[in-house]
């Protein structure tokens, strides 16, 4: 069974001058182990499928089932526990500014009840993994949009999920740094073995490390298909 699948899903919001439909009827779904694009202008509703991939918002209709399990059906308490189950790096990363890398690092295992001293020890290994021991004391101001990035990564392998939401993650970041953070999302995506959904309106950033991409245009998913297959010069 799929990682992630999303059938008919619909979200519409009510405003002052109508109803805004983001999401119309969108279905796609994601296995164990991809690397999985979602792409689209600004506009396109990439964020609202975010929030409601990350459980964040309901949908209005449709259902997002993960593993097999309907989370349309769970209350919300069920659905928090699923949330620990999905890790997510940001286009600002959401680091604590006010504490150092290796603090926010520790901060996810600490919110489970993971003993100071050992978050500590498995966060430093963490750092390790993503290429940063050295700058554990270092506060995110101290850090550069790269460093910051490999801090939030770090973060996100100590919650230990099973999938890896990217919203934007390098749309702040110059095109070098873009190319070694997505690096180190292709490591951890083969080491771990987790799922990566990588939204983003950059063409480059699908092209260089997804296996499949979808196509989001005005709410509508457009065009689905191997990066092979929608890339692919005529
Ligand atoms: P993207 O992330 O691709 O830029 P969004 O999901 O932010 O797209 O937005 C898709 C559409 O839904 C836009 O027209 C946006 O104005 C609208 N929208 C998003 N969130 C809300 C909201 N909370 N209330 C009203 N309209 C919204
Ligand atoms: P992004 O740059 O990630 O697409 P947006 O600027 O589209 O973010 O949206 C930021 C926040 O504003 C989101 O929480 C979204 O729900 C909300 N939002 C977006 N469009 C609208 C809108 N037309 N009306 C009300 N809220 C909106």
């Amino acid at each position: 069974e799929p990682m992630i699948q999303v059938e008919n899903l619909c979200k519409s919001f009510s405003t002052k001058s109508g109803t805004v439909e983001a999401a119309r009827n969108i279905s796609f779904s994601i296995e164990k182990g991809e690397i999985f694009g979602i792409i689209g202008l600004s506009g396109a509703g990439k964020s609202t499928l975010v929030r409601c991939l990350n459980l964040l918002e309901r949908p209005t209709s449709g259902t997002i089932r993960i593993k097999g399990k309907n989370l349309m059906e769970l209350p919300e308490r069920k659905l928090r526990k699923e949330r620990q189950n999905i890790g997510m790096i940001f286009q600002h990363f959401n680091l604590l500014m006010q504490r150092t890398a290796l603090d926010n690092v520790c901060f996810p295992m600490e919110i489970v009840g993971i003993s100071k001293k050992e978050a500590r020890k498995k966060a430093l290994e963490y750092l390790k993994i993503v290429g940063l021991e050295e700058k554990a004391l270092s506060y995110p101001s101290q850090l550069s949009g790269g460093q910051k990035q490999r801090v939030a990564i770090a973060r996100v392998l100590a919650s230990d999920p099973e999938i890896l939401l990217c919203d934007e993650a390098t749309s702040a970041l110059d095109p070098q740094t873009t190319k070694s953070i997505l690096e180190l999302i292709r490591k951890i995506n083969k080491e771990y073995g987790i799922t990566v959904v990588v939204i983003t309106h950059e063409m480059s950033v699908v092209q260089e490390i997804c296996n499949r991409v979808a196509v989001l245009e005005r709410g509508v998913l457009v065009e689905s298909g191997t990066v092979e297959e929608l890339f692919r010069s005529p």
